[in-house]
């Protein structure tokens, strides 16, 4: 971790001139720089009380580029990860083995990745790059650095890794988290009933609500960025991704539905509610979005999505999609022919890209939906 903080007070330190139009250099996978760190410093580096390590940057002009179309400050960005005790390490989250931290202001995430994983995101970096500065309100991961660390001596392995944003960076609790694909197989979470807290990751086949938006908020989210997003995607034959939903719930609330009781907002609530200007500057599409969700219940054990009750809850939305580094490598399509032979094909994980992103669009398309009450 320290080692980590070095190298990147080092990296953000190193202030170059910030151009949008990047010459297409920038984006080479060959553009890394290594640099030494001895304990006793050297003319570059400061002493430091860890061990000697070598630290490198991967297309450094491009990922300051992208903290800058992010809106981050680079004096922010060093204390965030850089400041006494930024970083707390997260019991890991996901089933691929990578570690996860994450700063003590919330803002930023970083995840340990595989080679491979990095090799995806320095080929889809151009296309990346595009996309987001096409698009601001990309629902897609943000990425600010792509790093590397080695310690010195012979058998040392490197340690890889990417910082992101915090989806869940927010004031309000994250009571309920769900990790949607829009696969079925084995799209639970095996934690017993009692076990589930705020930080259980749900999946698909947990979801008991549909999330309604308002209407201008659902067309964006629909046409101009879930739509847009899975293109790109698609495009860059990634697969495997999921929608990463928050849900904070206003007022006590029965989420597993054993109970009818369901607050709701008054229109003076909700009018005071959406007027705070200091709410305002924080909202945007999967950032702090009031909606409503309505309970569902499965009746059926296969159901992709339960029936709606009727019964409402007023709810923050934070939502975006992670896990994009991976493709469609032989690897899947061996798991895809094996897995086909047992199960229904279209309900397993590992499908092409473009049925990848159908069969995820068709599912975030049932579950979040236009709120067409006007209350
Ligand atoms: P798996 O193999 O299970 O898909 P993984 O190790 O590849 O997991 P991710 O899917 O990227 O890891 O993330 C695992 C979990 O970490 C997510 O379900 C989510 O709870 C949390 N997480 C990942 N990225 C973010 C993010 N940007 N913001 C907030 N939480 C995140």
């Amino acid at each position: 971790m320290l080692n980590l903080q070095l190298g990147i007070r080092h990296a953000v330190g190193r202030q170059g001139q910030v151009i949008l139009d990047l010459k297409s250099s920038a984006f080479d996978p060959k553009e890394k720089v290594w640099t030494k760190f001895p304990p006793e410093g050297s003319k570059y580096t400061p002493p430091h009380n860890s061990s000697d390590f070598r630290w490198k940057d991967y297309c450094p002009k491009v990922f300051r580029t992208l903290r800058k179309l992010f809106k981050v400050d680079p004096a922010d960005y060093m204390l965030s990860l850089c400041g006494d005790e930024a970083l707390r390490e997260l019991s890991s989250p996901g089933k691929s083995g990578s570690f996860f931290y994450l700063t003590n202001d919330d803002r930023y995430m970083i995840k340990t990745m595989k080679k491979s994983e990095v090799k995806i995101l320095l080929k889809m970096l151009p296309a990346y790059y595009n996309h987001v500065r096409a698009f601001e309100d990309t629902l897609v991961t943000k990425f600010f650095g792509l790093h590397c660390v080695k310690l010195a001596g012979a058998n040392q392995k490197k340690v890889r890794f990417v910082i992101m944003g915090n989806l869940f960076c927010s004031d309000h609790t994250i009571h309920r988290r769900f990790d949607l694909k829009g696969s079925s197989l084995g799209r639970t979470t095996d934690k017993p009933l009692a076990e589930i807290d705020e930080y259980t990751t749900l999946k698909d086949l947990d979801l008991n609500f549909i999330f309604r938006l308002q209407k201008q908020w659902f067309q964006e989210f629909q046409s101009r960025q879930v739509d847009k997003d899975c293109e790109f995607l698609e495009h860059e034959k990634i697969m495997d991704y999921s929608l990463l939903v928050g849900v904070h719930f206003r007022g006590a609330v029965d989420i597993d539905g054993d109970e009818p009781a369901t607050p709701r907002l008054s229109r003076w609530d909700r009018d005071h509610f959406l007027s705070d200007p200091n709410r305002w500057s924080k909202i945007k599409l999967g950032a702090n979005m009031l909606s409503r969700a309505e309970l569902t219940i499965r009746k059926n054990e296969g159901d992709v999505i339960g029936q709606p009750t009727g019964q409402y809850c007023d709810v923050i939305l934070y939502f975006g999609i992670i896990d994009i580094l991976q493709d469609y490598d032989i690897g899947k399509k061996i798991e895809h022919a094996y897995k086909s032979f047992q199960y229904d094909s279209t309900s397993i994980s590992a499908v092409d890209p473009r049925q990848y992103s159908k069969r995820f669009k068709d599912f975030i398309y049932k579950a979040f939906q236009e709120d067409r009450v006007d209350s």
